[in-house]
């Protein structure tokens, strides 16, 4: 079943359960602060949750453009090492405002997994939030699923409600306790199930979860109840594909093979000639290519605050692995035609955007190459005959005044023999770090770039949101 056919499989299960298909709302979210960029399905119904906003329908279902590349979820540096994560992804959802609650939504997830995509039970795992015996009866009793392959997940990060089974969408808003539902990949893949020490291999995937969204956390961190239970639920379209196309990682799927293979043409033909297709750099550009696009369809341009920020340093990260597979021209944008091919049929603003897609990230590519020519000459000139180590305020400066990438600067001296200086370097860094905080800097999580505090360019390691610790009170 191609990616396209499992959307609309998933849209029209539950049109026939009463829920009503509503678009993707864009990835820029209109009207939050809190928000960096749309990391849920639930983002656009926010307010229907908390109560502020009401719709003519209880129940509704999505595919959601999503990207997770900063604040709470923030997927970046997993992208192009895990089978299972990118920066952009569809996140398919059903919701309940106030309408039905843990039976049914778990009852509607076994069906459209078993009967509908025809999954066999017996690979699929659940996990619940600990306290909710509720939702550990539904499946142990109503759906039949033996209590081995249900995991109890508590809150072993340091305090209630920070479990992986304690959904938030951020460190305020509405949330509450979830199930997760995993999908083993069998034996010849690593990693453990769900709760196990090695649970982060690829082997037991988190396919779905479902959200019981009870609370409303605000900034004091105290759980408020909100009006109604309802439900919110998200899977990652691209992971039920690699499970039902019979592939162990999401770049396998038809839609990221097509995309693998275009940049694998684009980065050869600028200078790479037979780059290795398998290479994590070239999955990365894969990835990256449709978080860049999508931000720019919603109107994002790179720049050095905010969302540009953002969308900058996602660019970069791909023309980046490009460099490093020997691509020594521009490529990135010409990848663009075979993501509109791939999804511009199920997003059409994808396609209406294309010229302008790739003209801006021809712009910033070249942009980018220039700054890459320019490091290098500068580089080139301290890598003089015999030199043993680079100096560390050097590689600094030209990773923060230069906007030249640590590790190039790391490659390049690998190929010399020559080592780099990284106490330097890390003091450097230090200092720098110490200066920016006493400026007072960048909050994006807090929403001051949008109350118009400036915020300026730091380099790259300044990553944009700093998000606040997450403690939590309960209040009934
Ligand atoms: P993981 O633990 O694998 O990082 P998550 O628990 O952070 O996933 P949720 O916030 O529960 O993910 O999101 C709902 C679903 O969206 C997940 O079950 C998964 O199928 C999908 N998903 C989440 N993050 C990503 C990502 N970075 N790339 C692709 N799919 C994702
Ligand atoms: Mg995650
Ligand atoms: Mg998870
Ligand atoms: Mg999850």
């Amino acid at each position: 079943m191609k990616a396209a056919e499992i959307r609309s499989t998933f849209l029209k299960f539950f049109e026939s359960k009463g829920h009503q298909i509503v678009a993707s709302s864009p990835v820029v979210p209109g009207d939050d602060p809190t928000l960096l960029f749309t990391n849920a399905g639930m983002n656009q119904f926010k307010d229907v949750f908390l109560g502020f906003d009401k719709r003519a329908y209880s129940r509704a279902t999505t595919s959601q453009k999503c990207i997770r590349a900063g604040g709470k979820h923030n997927d970046l540096d997993n992208v192009g090492y895990t089978a299972r994560h990118h920066t952009f992804f569809e996140m398919l959802g059903n919701f309940s405002f106030g309408d039905y609650f843990k039976e049914d939504a778990i009852a509607y997830a076994w069906e459209l997994l078993t009967e509908h995509f025809h999954l066999p039970a017996e690979k699929l795992w659940v996990t619940v939030y600990a306290e909710d015996d509720e939702a550990y009866e539904i499946w142990n009793k109503k759906v039949g699923i033996p209590a081995e392959r249900i995991v109890r997940i508590g809150d072993n990060k340091g305090g209630r409600y920070l479990s992986d089974n304690f959904w938030m969408m951020g460190d305020t808003g509405p949330c509450g306790p979830c199930t997760e539902i995993f999908f083993d990949h069998g034996p010849e893949v690593a990693g453990g199930p769900p709760g196990s020490p090695d649970e982060n291999g690829d082997r037991y995937i988190e396919i779905w979860n479902n959200v019981f969204m009870q609370f409303n956390r605000t900034e004091d961190g105290v759980m408020h109840k909100l009006p109604k239970p309802s439900v919110d639920t998200g899977m990652g379209l691209e992971r039920l594909a690699a499970v039902l196309q019979h592939v162990h990682s999401n770049y396998s799927i038809d839609t990221f093979s097509a995309l693998l293979e275009a940049a694998k043409k684009a980065v050869d033909e600028a200078g790479a000639l037979d780059c290795d297709k398998d290479s994590a750099s070239l999955k990365v550009i894969a990835d990256h290519i449709r978080a860049c696009s999508f931000t720019i369809v919603d109107g994002i341009i790179p720049g050095n605050e905010g969302r540009g920020y953002v969308l900058r340093r996602i660019a970069r990260r791909a023309i980046r692995h490009g460099y490093k597979l020997g691509a020594r021209t521009t490529f990135f944008h010409k990848i663009v035609g075979e993501l509109v091919n791939q999804m511009g049929d199920a997003y059409p603003e994808l396609r209406q955007a294309q010229a302008r897609v790739t003209e801006v990230l021809r712009q910033e590519e070249e942009r980018f190459f220039q700054t890459i020519a320019n490091g290098m000459e500068i580089l080139e000139g301290a890598l003089t005959p015999g030199l043993k180590q680079l100096d560390g305020e050097l590689a600094f400066k030209l990773h923060d005044t230069f906007g030249f990438p640590v590790d190039l600067t790391a490659d390049v001296c690998r190929e010399r023999d020559v080592t780099v200086d990284q106490a330097g370097f890390d003091a450097a860094m230090a200092r720098q770090r110490t200066q920016a905080r006493a400026a007072g800097k960048f909050k994006m999580a807090q929403g001051l770039a949008y109350a118009g505090v400036p915020t300026a360019f730091h380099g790259y390691e300044h990553l944009v949101c700093e998000t606040s610790k997450v403690t939590a009170v309960y209040i009934d």
